[in-house]
């Protein structure tokens, strides 16, 4: 059962769930490729439905991956969510539904590499033209429109810089234009931020970070209202990029403690910019969560809290940005993110490492920029690992 009425741990803990005639507490695993109908005519019946409401096979349908996709949608506040089998799988399947050869996508400049990628070599491949623009800039927005742009595609906030862009105001020129926005929401989670409410039409997330929440699973969604989810349903449906059950469990599993993690993640977040603000050798940190943040007042209208992201600028430049780096002991020095355990990475020399180093500089990314996704171990012992390096 589910309760439109039920707060979002309530919505976390129990949208979706079925019990079967067993009796389970937990949700069941369904491991099976496909189902047994009742006689032949039940089995016309079900082929005859494209809906996904009947099982017939499970690289369309599965009751775990259904209750993992009610669970996200009922989070996400949208009509209907269709899991995928990665965060990249849920973006191609947005691209695959909405676009055709001609159209346009105009998309923030701050968005996760593969994103890019994704945007200019694979789906340029196909006569779509991308058009990239400052996120927070709603004039190059608007500019970079014409009567062929069909998407606008978003990450707020970004990676590493922490940038915002207003969805609210994102919304409203998408919507005057007639372009869908679609908001990659994996950095925050519905826990924090709600795209479909701010007026975004559609909503993706690669599930392998925060929604797991434990760096077990590659997994992604999509999530908006009946009509566009039957799209991108048909599309998983017919091309495959599916969610397996056993990763759908586990993400529901994550999904039970989505709340509570990331207001840890964001209060851990918080405390470690403020401390790293006093440290010697830091030339700036950025987090929305900073009362110096030049998007202070909008993180707080758009975002509950402000996220695990944060990234610092080492003023001695590259060598000093490894020192730190290299100087940890218990943080994870790796590329990943939304895990309970904290990790730590340079983007110039990895994450971003491919973009052309003028590009790089011009957006802000600088030798000495570190990365931290703050996790959920105790604050003093992530600030001592850190100024063993910063002391350095
Ligand atoms: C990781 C990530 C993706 C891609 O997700 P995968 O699950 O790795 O395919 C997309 N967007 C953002 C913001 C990410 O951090």
């Amino acid at each position: 059962m589910t309760d439109a009425s039920w707060g979002l741990d309530t919505l976390a803990l129990r949208t979706g769930q079925r019990r079967t005639a067993e009796r389970e507490h937990a949700e069941p695993i369904f491991t099976t490729s496909s189902y047994v109908f009742e006689s032949a005519a039940h089995a016309a019946e079900c082929f005859a439905n494209e809906t996904g409401e009947h099982n017939i096979y499970s690289r369309f349908t599965n009751p775990t991956v259904r209750c993992f996709e009610e669970r996200l949608a009922a989070l996400e506040g949208g009509d209907r969510a269709v899991a995928t089998s990665s965060g990249m799988a849920a973006i191609l399947s947005v691209c695959l539904a909405f676009l055709q050869q001609g159209d346009e996508v105009v998309c923030s400049r701050s968005v996760f590499g593969s994103t890019v990628g994704l945007f200019n070599r694979l789906i340029g491949k196909f006569g779509i033209t991308t058009r990239f623009v400052e996120l927070a800039d709603l004039n190059a927005w608007e500019a970079a429109c014409n009567e062929r742009t069909r998407l606008f595609f978003v990450e707020t906030p970004s990676n590493p810089l922490c940038e915002l862009a207003d969805l609210a105001a994102l919304s409203t020129l998408a919507r005057s234009k007639g372009v869908r926005l679609v908001v990659d929401n994996c950095f925050c989670t519905p826990a924090l931020q709600k795209p479909l409410a701010l007026g975004a039409d559609i909503v993706v997330h690669s599930a392998t970070k925060y929604l797991d929440g434990q760096g077990r699973m590659v997994g992604g969604a999509v999530v908006g209202n009946h009509k566009d989810m039957a799209e991108v349903f048909g599309v998983v449906r017919t091309a495959g990029p599916c969610m397996s059950p056993f990763n759908a469990w586990v993400f529901l599993k994550g999904l039970e403690t989505l709340r509570l993690r990331m207001d840890a993640h964001s209060a851990n977040a918080l405390q470690l910019a403020t401390w790293l603000q006093q440290q010697p050798g830091v030339a700036r940190v950025h987090y929305a969560g900073l009362p110096d943040h030049p998007q202070y007042e909008l993180a707080k209208r758009q975002m509950r809290a402000f996220g695990g992201v944060l990234s610092f600028e080492m003023a001695g430049g590259r060598d000093a940005a490894w020192k730190v780096i290299d100087a940890t002991r218990m943080l994870s020095i790796t590329a990943n993110l939304g895990d309970a355990k904290t990790t730590i990475t340079h983007p110039a020399t990895t994450t971003h490492a491919r973009v052309a180093p003028e590009a790089r500089l011009a957006a802000g990314i600088t030798d000495g920029l570190v990365r931290v996704a703050v996790g959920l171990e105790d604050i003093q012992d992530i600030q001592a690992d850190l100024a063993r390096g910063l002391a350095l």
